[in-house]
């Protein structure tokens, strides 16, 4: 696995410092309070997209979700879900740049 490693001061990034982000344009480092961006977001992109497609087919094809009106509240909580699966592969050392 791929740590995080700030470009700043060469520091692990801990990962509560982005993991609660839904979508990190941004973030500072723990250690040195650098500004952070990622290089590319293509990878995080295609996972939102992929997510939100995901996200319909559930409300359209199970009936219940759209019944008790927790559609809103399972999206969000499946794509924290979601995103923390996806942090060590989005946050690698190579897409991590100052911003
Ligand atoms: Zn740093």
């Amino acid at each position: 696995m791929n740590h995080c490693i700030c470009p700043n001061c060469q520091q692990k990034i801990e990962q509560n410092s982005y993991a609660m982000l839904f979508f990190p344009f941004t973030w500072h480092c723990s250690h040195c309070k650098a500004r952070l961006t990622l290089k590319s977001y293509k990878l995080l992109n295609i996972a939102f997209f992929a997510y939100l497609l995901l996200v319909i087919a559930a409300v359209i094809f199970v009936p219940i979700i759209r019944q008790y009106g927790i559609s809103v509240i399972l999206s969000v909580l499946g794509w924290l879900l979601f995103y923390q699966k996806l942090t060590p592969k989005v946050f690698d050392k190579r897409n991590i740049s100052l911003k």
